[in-house]
Protein backbone atom coordinates (compact mmCIF):
# COMPACT_ATOMS: atom_id res chain seq x y z
CA UNK A 1 0.00 0.00 0.00
CA UNK A 2 1.32 3.27 -0.11
CA UNK A 3 0.59 6.52 2.08
CA UNK A 4 1.22 10.06 -0.05
CA UNK A 5 1.69 13.24 2.23
CA UNK A 6 -0.15 11.76 5.15
CA UNK A 7 -0.34 14.84 7.49
CA UNK A 8 -2.31 14.75 10.65
CA UNK A 9 -2.27 17.67 13.75
CA UNK A 10 -3.66 17.92 16.74
CA UNK A 11 -4.43 21.56 17.32
CA UNK A 12 -0.94 23.55 16.93
CA UNK A 13 1.18 19.94 17.09
CA UNK A 14 1.66 18.77 13.67
CA UNK A 15 1.72 14.49 14.65
CA UNK A 16 2.67 13.51 10.99
CA UNK A 17 4.24 16.20 8.33
CA UNK A 18 3.89 15.17 4.79
CA UNK A 19 4.66 11.20 5.11
CA UNK A 20 4.80 9.22 2.14
CA UNK A 21 5.79 5.54 2.46
CA UNK A 22 5.06 2.35 0.79
CA UNK A 23 4.36 -1.14 2.69
CA UNK A 24 5.71 -3.87 0.44
CA UNK A 25 3.36 -6.96 0.82
CA UNK A 26 4.55 -9.82 2.35
CA UNK A 27 7.57 -7.97 4.21
CA UNK A 28 8.05 -6.86 7.73
CA UNK A 29 8.66 -3.33 7.72
CA UNK A 30 9.39 -1.93 11.31
CA UNK A 31 8.64 1.65 12.55
CA UNK A 32 11.09 3.06 15.18
CA UNK A 33 11.35 6.49 16.82
CA UNK A 34 11.60 8.24 20.08
CA UNK A 35 8.49 8.65 22.22
CA UNK A 36 6.08 11.04 20.61
CA UNK A 37 7.52 10.92 16.93
CA UNK A 38 4.21 10.10 15.40
CA UNK A 39 4.56 6.10 14.82
CA UNK A 40 1.09 5.32 17.02
CA UNK A 41 -0.71 7.63 15.22
CA UNK A 42 1.26 6.32 11.66
CA UNK A 43 -0.10 2.94 12.30
CA UNK A 44 -3.38 4.16 13.48
CA UNK A 45 -3.88 6.38 10.19
CA UNK A 46 -3.62 3.18 7.83
CA UNK A 47 -7.28 1.89 9.10
CA UNK A 48 -8.47 5.35 10.02
CA UNK A 49 -8.25 5.02 14.17
CA UNK A 50 -7.02 8.27 13.42
CA UNK A 51 -8.35 10.11 10.17
CA UNK A 52 -5.13 12.09 8.71
CA UNK A 53 -6.11 15.71 8.05
CA UNK A 54 -4.02 15.43 4.66
CA UNK A 55 -3.12 12.82 2.29
CA UNK A 56 -3.76 9.86 0.33
CA UNK A 57 -4.07 6.39 1.25
CA UNK A 58 -4.09 3.40 -1.60
CA UNK A 59 -4.02 -0.11 -0.96
CA UNK A 60 -4.09 -0.69 -4.62
CA UNK A 61 -7.53 0.96 -6.55
CA UNK A 62 -6.21 4.33 -6.48
CA UNK A 63 -5.31 7.09 -4.03
CA UNK A 64 -7.86 7.44 -0.98
CA UNK A 65 -8.38 11.51 -0.46
CA UNK A 66 -8.36 11.28 3.17
CA UNK A 67 -9.81 14.71 3.91
CA UNK A 68 -12.80 14.05 2.04
CA UNK A 69 -15.91 12.88 3.90
CA UNK A 70 -15.95 9.08 3.48
CA UNK A 71 -19.24 7.27 4.05
CA UNK A 72 -18.93 4.51 7.02
CA UNK A 73 -19.63 2.23 4.46
CA UNK A 74 -16.52 3.20 2.56
CA UNK A 75 -14.39 3.75 6.18
CA UNK A 76 -15.42 -0.16 6.90
CA UNK A 77 -14.09 -0.64 3.47
CA UNK A 78 -10.70 0.98 3.96
CA UNK A 79 -10.60 -0.83 7.79
CA UNK A 80 -11.05 -4.42 6.40
CA UNK A 81 -7.48 -4.16 5.21
CA UNK A 82 -5.77 -4.12 8.02
CA UNK A 83 -6.23 -5.05 11.60
CA UNK A 84 -4.52 -3.61 14.72
CA UNK A 85 -2.82 -5.50 17.85
CA UNK A 86 -2.36 -2.81 20.85
CA UNK A 87 -0.10 -2.93 23.68
CA UNK A 88 -2.87 -3.67 25.96
CA UNK A 89 -4.12 -6.61 24.67
CA UNK A 90 -7.95 -5.68 25.02
CA UNK A 91 -9.53 -8.80 25.09
CA UNK A 92 -13.25 -9.45 26.52
CA UNK A 93 -13.01 -11.07 29.90
CA UNK A 94 -15.97 -12.46 29.84
CA UNK A 95 -15.24 -14.44 27.11
CA UNK A 96 -12.88 -17.29 25.99
CA UNK A 97 -10.29 -17.43 23.92
CA UNK A 98 -11.84 -18.82 21.03
CA UNK A 99 -14.96 -16.13 22.05
CA UNK A 100 -12.81 -13.62 22.00
CA UNK A 101 -11.41 -14.49 18.46
CA UNK A 102 -14.54 -15.37 16.93
CA UNK A 103 -16.46 -12.36 17.72
CA UNK A 104 -15.55 -9.93 15.27
CA UNK A 105 -15.92 -12.56 11.89
CA UNK A 106 -19.27 -13.61 13.11
CA UNK A 107 -20.35 -10.19 14.47
CA UNK A 108 -19.24 -7.82 12.07
CA UNK A 109 -18.19 -9.62 9.28
CA UNK A 110 -21.07 -11.83 9.06
CA UNK A 111 -19.46 -15.22 9.25
CA UNK A 112 -21.53 -18.64 9.86
CA UNK A 113 -20.30 -19.57 13.35
CA UNK A 114 -18.95 -23.14 11.99
CA UNK A 115 -16.67 -21.57 9.89
CA UNK A 116 -15.46 -18.71 12.67
CA UNK A 117 -14.89 -21.60 14.93
CA UNK A 118 -12.95 -23.37 12.49
CA UNK A 119 -11.05 -20.59 11.35
CA UNK A 120 -10.98 -19.46 15.62
CA UNK A 121 -9.21 -22.93 16.40
CA UNK A 122 -6.93 -22.42 13.09
CA UNK A 123 -6.03 -19.16 14.25
CA UNK A 124 -5.12 -20.11 18.05
CA UNK A 125 -3.41 -22.97 16.88
CA UNK A 126 -1.02 -20.82 15.28
CA UNK A 127 -0.17 -19.28 18.09
CA UNK A 128 0.43 -21.90 20.06
CA UNK A 129 -2.61 -22.14 22.38
CA UNK A 130 -4.48 -25.21 20.77
CA UNK A 131 -4.89 -26.20 24.54
CA UNK A 132 -6.40 -22.67 25.48
CA UNK A 133 -9.46 -22.30 23.02
CA UNK A 134 -11.68 -22.90 26.24
CA UNK A 135 -9.60 -20.58 28.94
CA UNK A 136 -10.56 -17.11 29.86
CA UNK A 137 -8.05 -14.39 29.62
CA UNK A 138 -8.02 -14.08 33.36
CA UNK A 139 -6.29 -17.55 33.86
CA UNK A 140 -3.90 -16.54 30.93
CA UNK A 141 -0.30 -14.85 31.16
CA UNK A 142 0.04 -11.61 29.60
CA UNK A 143 2.21 -13.11 26.58
CA UNK A 144 -0.95 -15.71 26.36
CA UNK A 145 -3.27 -13.04 26.39
CA UNK A 146 -1.23 -10.92 23.39
CA UNK A 147 -0.81 -14.26 21.42
CA UNK A 148 -4.99 -14.33 21.43
CA UNK A 149 -4.91 -11.21 20.60
CA UNK A 150 -2.77 -11.78 17.33
CA UNK A 151 -5.08 -14.62 16.70
CA UNK A 152 -8.05 -12.57 16.72
CA UNK A 153 -6.32 -10.54 14.09
CA UNK A 154 -5.14 -13.52 12.19
CA UNK A 155 -9.18 -14.26 12.07
CA UNK A 156 -9.84 -11.30 10.02
CA UNK A 157 -7.21 -12.31 7.27
CA UNK A 158 -6.06 -8.77 6.85
CA UNK A 159 -3.64 -7.50 4.26
CA UNK A 160 -1.99 -6.34 6.87
CA UNK A 161 -1.29 -6.87 10.25
CA UNK A 162 -0.44 -3.40 12.33
CA UNK A 163 1.41 -4.09 15.77
CA UNK A 164 1.62 -1.21 18.15
CA UNK A 165 4.40 -1.93 20.84
CA UNK A 166 3.16 -5.57 21.00
CA UNK A 167 5.88 -6.28 24.04
CA UNK A 168 6.28 -3.12 25.63
CA UNK A 169 3.40 -4.28 28.35
CA UNK A 170 5.21 -7.79 29.15
CA UNK A 171 7.91 -9.11 30.78
CA UNK A 172 10.94 -9.87 28.82
CA UNK A 173 9.97 -13.85 29.14
CA UNK A 174 6.60 -13.52 28.16
CA UNK A 175 7.85 -10.79 25.54
CA UNK A 176 9.58 -13.67 23.73
CA UNK A 177 6.67 -15.99 22.79
CA UNK A 178 5.06 -12.89 21.17
CA UNK A 179 8.26 -11.99 18.99
CA UNK A 180 8.70 -15.88 18.28
CA UNK A 181 5.21 -15.67 16.90
CA UNK A 182 5.70 -12.09 15.31
CA UNK A 183 8.90 -13.79 13.76
CA UNK A 184 6.93 -16.75 12.13
CA UNK A 185 4.36 -15.08 10.62
CA UNK A 186 6.99 -13.01 9.18
CA UNK A 187 8.80 -16.41 8.23
CA UNK A 188 5.55 -17.11 6.11
CA UNK A 189 5.35 -13.57 4.48
CA UNK A 190 2.60 -12.19 5.92
CA UNK A 191 2.61 -7.95 5.51
CA UNK A 192 3.43 -7.05 8.80
CA UNK A 193 4.07 -3.08 10.14
CA UNK A 194 5.09 -3.09 13.76
CA UNK A 195 6.14 -0.25 15.92
CA UNK A 196 8.41 -1.60 18.81
CA UNK A 197 11.11 -0.46 20.93
CA UNK A 198 12.82 -3.37 20.35
CA UNK A 199 16.19 -2.99 18.56
CA UNK A 200 16.83 -6.86 18.29
CA UNK A 201 13.51 -6.88 16.90
CA UNK A 202 14.02 -4.62 14.28
CA UNK A 203 17.49 -6.30 13.52
CA UNK A 204 16.10 -9.96 13.61
CA UNK A 205 12.90 -9.10 11.40
CA UNK A 206 12.54 -6.42 9.89
CA UNK A 207 12.54 -6.10 5.87
CA UNK A 208 12.28 -2.96 6.15
CA UNK A 209 13.07 0.17 8.93
CA UNK A 210 11.61 3.39 8.94
CA UNK A 211 12.80 6.07 11.12
CA UNK A 212 10.11 8.82 12.62
CA UNK A 213 11.19 11.80 14.30
CA UNK A 214 8.96 14.43 14.81
CA UNK A 215 6.52 13.53 12.42
CA UNK A 216 9.03 13.06 9.64
CA UNK A 217 10.59 10.11 8.09
CA UNK A 218 14.07 10.05 8.66
CA UNK A 219 15.48 6.91 7.88
CA UNK A 220 13.65 4.20 5.25
CA UNK A 221 15.54 1.47 4.25
CA UNK A 222 17.31 -1.51 5.09
CA UNK A 223 17.64 -2.39 8.67
CA UNK A 224 21.84 -3.12 9.01
CA UNK A 225 22.39 0.19 6.60
CA UNK A 226 19.87 1.82 9.90
CA UNK A 227 22.10 0.63 12.32
CA UNK A 228 25.49 1.07 10.40
CA UNK A 229 24.44 4.70 9.83
CA UNK A 230 26.88 7.62 10.27
CA UNK A 231 23.69 10.08 10.83
CA UNK A 232 24.11 11.46 14.34
CA UNK A 233 20.46 11.26 15.31
CA UNK A 234 20.12 7.59 14.06
CA UNK A 235 23.38 6.83 15.87
CA UNK A 236 22.03 8.35 19.29
CA UNK A 237 18.95 6.80 18.98
CA UNK A 238 20.94 3.46 18.37
CA UNK A 239 22.98 4.15 21.04
CA UNK A 240 20.40 5.62 24.12
CA UNK A 241 17.82 2.57 22.86
CA UNK A 242 19.80 -0.34 22.83
P1 LIG B 1 4.53 7.74 19.36
O1 LIG B 1 3.60 6.61 19.13
O2 LIG B 1 5.68 7.80 18.40
O3 LIG B 1 5.00 7.84 20.77
P2 LIG B 1 2.16 9.33 18.85
O4 LIG B 1 1.80 9.04 17.46
O5 LIG B 1 1.36 8.69 19.92
O6 LIG B 1 3.72 9.10 19.08
O7 LIG B 1 2.04 10.89 19.10
C1 LIG B 1 2.64 11.85 18.24
C2 LIG B 1 2.38 13.23 18.83
O8 LIG B 1 0.97 13.51 18.75
C3 LIG B 1 2.74 13.34 20.30
O9 LIG B 1 3.24 14.65 20.54
C4 LIG B 1 1.43 13.14 21.01
O10 LIG B 1 1.41 13.80 22.25
C5 LIG B 1 0.44 13.76 20.04
N1 LIG B 1 -0.89 13.13 20.09
C6 LIG B 1 -1.16 11.84 19.79
N2 LIG B 1 -2.49 11.60 19.92
C7 LIG B 1 -3.05 12.77 20.32
C8 LIG B 1 -4.40 13.16 20.63
N3 LIG B 1 -5.41 12.31 20.52
N4 LIG B 1 -4.60 14.45 21.01
C9 LIG B 1 -3.56 15.32 21.09
N5 LIG B 1 -2.29 15.01 20.82
C10 LIG B 1 -2.03 13.75 20.44
MG1 LIG C 1 2.93 5.12 20.38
Amino acid sequence: MKLRSITKRFGALTALDHVDLDIEPGKTTVLLGPSGSGKSTLLRSINLLEKPDEGTLDFGGGPIEVSQRLSDQRIREIRRHSTMVFQQFNLFPHLTALQNVTLAPVKSRGMAKAEARERGIEALTRVGLAEKVGSYPSRLSGGQQQRVAIARALALSPDYLLFDEPTSALDPELAAEVIAVLSSLASEHRTLVVVTHSLQFARSVADRLVFLEEGKILFNGDPERFFNSEDERLKRFVSVVG
